[in-house]
């Protein structure tokens, strides 16, 4: 079959790679649709998580067809439609029945690499490096699904793929996101990166009651499309984050704030920048946490800050005074997918939100290369990359 590879740092290729094969049970083998490239790829094909090998198989946002099951599954059946969540969870553990799925204590093969690194290891992902599992990515013809019976959903009506495609990863993780913030009427919800995910966060928090939403970015592109939400924008690049939350919010700060950026922060001041890039290249620390550390800074005195960005190790300069004597909660975690599927699924079919407005692009498989080059540099306003089979 053919499917996206890691092949080095920057450089990622289609070739054609052996098939899947069941392996256990409780697997189910899907032969995938549609399936979209996430920040979260970025940072692997950047190079900043540890653990991925040349030839590994990305991707971790997905739909299909059934085409196998084992014995195990007794919930889907072979030509079954089904959106399939980037967290591998056996659905019977301590951290699943705590509906903590992104912690499942049974799906990492490789758990003692990840404990190395974190002490305790999450779940296993699809296509996000060896720590996490090794488990061969979505960006492929078909995929091996693991636990099958737990995490893919059935789409038993005729939505198309693009309004569902996004249960799998983006959708849940920005409602998480806002979610973590505790909303309540009223209140006002900040958010770094307007990405799919930052735009995804700032939909759902005005679900969830917000009263204003702010976005910050420097793409007038991605701003433009955040602001569609509803939400408030702040172009960085033009204005004083800090000062600007300060005035719009009556010198208080937001109520809480959401990272949606990540470990590849940009920073307006070329010296600032320049001193996490060093230090990240060279491997002295795996973050580049400027979008973090102005999150905390702004967040009003006993607010939350939620991070969804995706981080890998560590982190330098971390305000940790502002945190303890500013009374802050940090919540965090990769999504709980499977929490938020059936539910989420509810308010797309009822029509209450379509998140196919964050695809900019649309391309086949074999074209995926050059959709990871539009993504990750910003180019042709490129938004959100859907690829298909
Ligand atoms: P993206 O790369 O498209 O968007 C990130 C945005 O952040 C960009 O628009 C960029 O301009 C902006 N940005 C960079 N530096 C900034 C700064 N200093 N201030 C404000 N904005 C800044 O990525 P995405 O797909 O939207 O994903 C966003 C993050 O969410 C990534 O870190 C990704 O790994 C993470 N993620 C987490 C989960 C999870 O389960 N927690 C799931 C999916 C994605
Ligand atoms: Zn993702
Ligand atoms: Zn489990």
């Amino acid at each position: 079959m053919k499917a996206i590879v890691w092949t080095g740092r920057n450089s990622v290729e289609v070739q054609n790679v052996p098939d899947p094969e069941m392996l256990n049970a409780r697997d189910a083998i899907v032969r995938v649709t549609s399936t979209a490239i996430c920040g979260s790829d970025l940072h692997l094909v950047d190079g900043y998580i540890p653990t991925v090998k040349k030839g590994d198989i990305l991707g971790h946002e997905f739909m299909g067809e059934v085409v196998e099951v084992g014995p195990g599954v007794r919930n889907l059946r072979p030509g079954d439609r089904v959106v399939v969540p980037f967290t591998i969870s056996c659905g019977a553990c301590f951290a699943c029945e705590a509906e903590l799925y992104s912690l499942c204590e049974n799906s990492n093969p490789n758990a003692g690499m990840a404990e190395k690194l974190m002490g305790h290891s999450p779940a296993g992902i699809f296509g996000y490096s060896h720590m996490l599992g090794g488990f061969p990515g979505g960006q492929a013809e078909y995929v091996r699904v693991p636990f099958a019976d737990v995490g893919p959903i059935k789409i038993e009506d005729d939505l198309p793929d693009e309004k569902v495609l996004f249960l799998s990863d983006i959708f849940p993780t920005g409602f998480m996101g806002a979610e973590m913030c505790d909303i309540k009427p009223g209140q006002t919800i900040a958010i770094w990166g307007a990405g799919p995910v930052g735009q995804l966060a700032a939909a759902s928090a005005f679900l969830l009651g917000a009263d204003r939403v702010i976005v910050i970015d420097r793409f007038p592109y991605r701003l433009k499309r955040a602001q569609r939400t509803g939400a408030e924008v702040l172009d960085y690049e033009e204005v004083n984050v800090l000062d600007a939350l300060r005035d719009m919010t009556g010198g208080r700060g937001p109520d809480a704030c959401i990272d949606a950026v990540g470990m590849e922060a940009h920073h307006p001041t070329p010296a600032m920048y320049a001193y996490d890039r060093t230090k990240q290249a060279a491997r002295l620390e795996t973050e580049r946490p400027y979008a973090l550390r102005e999150a905390i800074m702004a967040c009003r005195n006993g607010g939350v800050v939620s991070v969804i960005g995706v981080y890998g190790g560590l982190i330098d300069k971390f305000p940790m005074g502002t945190v303890m004597n500013r009374s802050l909660t940090i919540r965090a975690g990769q999504c709980h997918v499977q929490r938020y599927m059936r539910p989420l699924l509810d308010r797309i079919r009822s029509g209450e939100i379509d998140p196919s407005f964050v695809i900019s692009h649309r391309m086949p498989l074999n074209e995926a290369p050059h959709g990871f080059e539009l993504f990750k540099n910003k180019m042709d306003d490129c938004n959100k990359v859907v690829l298909t089979t």
